[in-house]
């Protein structure tokens, strides 16, 4: 979605020329069961036509396939289905949390004013990020990188 009625909030190429309102009205559309439900709430913010057609090629579709269906495979082996498919203590048990994990991501529930539901999505995207990067355990990086996903529009938990 647009961040705004017009498209250009927080863009510094274009002036968006939507009241506080408007905004609000606008993202309140979406109503926090639903957002709830998606787990990647990523920022795009606008590019020139300028800045896209200079930028240098990025990754290739081909290896990205390649990471994750090793990352796919791995989830397989560990626990006979996908991260997506898991539920309740089974989440819990395949993160693996220590301490420190656990600690940082009761206190991102928390002070993010998440439900369990959304706190169990983003332990599942966290799992499939420590898949990503062929790491065993569930670390904080991995869990500050998926709350990161259900932040970008503002005041949506
Ligand atoms: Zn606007």
């Amino acid at each position: 979605m647009n961040p705004c009625p017009c498209g250009y909030l927080g863009s510094s190429a274009w002036p968006c020329r939507c009241t506080p309102e408007q905004v609000a009205r606008y993202q309140g559309k979406l109503s926090g069961p639903l957002l709830d439900r998606i787990d990647l709430h990523i920022e795009v913010p606008p590019v020139s036509a300028q800045l896209l057609l200079e930028a240098p090629p990025g990754e290739s579709t081909d290896s990205i396939r390649e990471r994750v269906v090793a990352a796919r495979e791995r989830a397989m082996q560990r626990q006979g289905h996908a991260n997506q498919s898991l539920h309740g203590a089974a989440i819990d048990r395949h993160a693996a949390l220590d301490d420190t994990a656990r600690a940082f991501m009761f206190n991102a529930a928390a002070k993010l004013g998440w439900s369990a539901r959304s706190t169990h999505r983003a332990l599942k995207v966290a799992r499939t990020i420590a898949d990503l990067a062929g790491s065993e355990a569930v670390q904080v990086g991995h869990l500050a990188e998926a709350v990161q996903y259900r932040r970008a529009l503002r005041g949506a938990a």
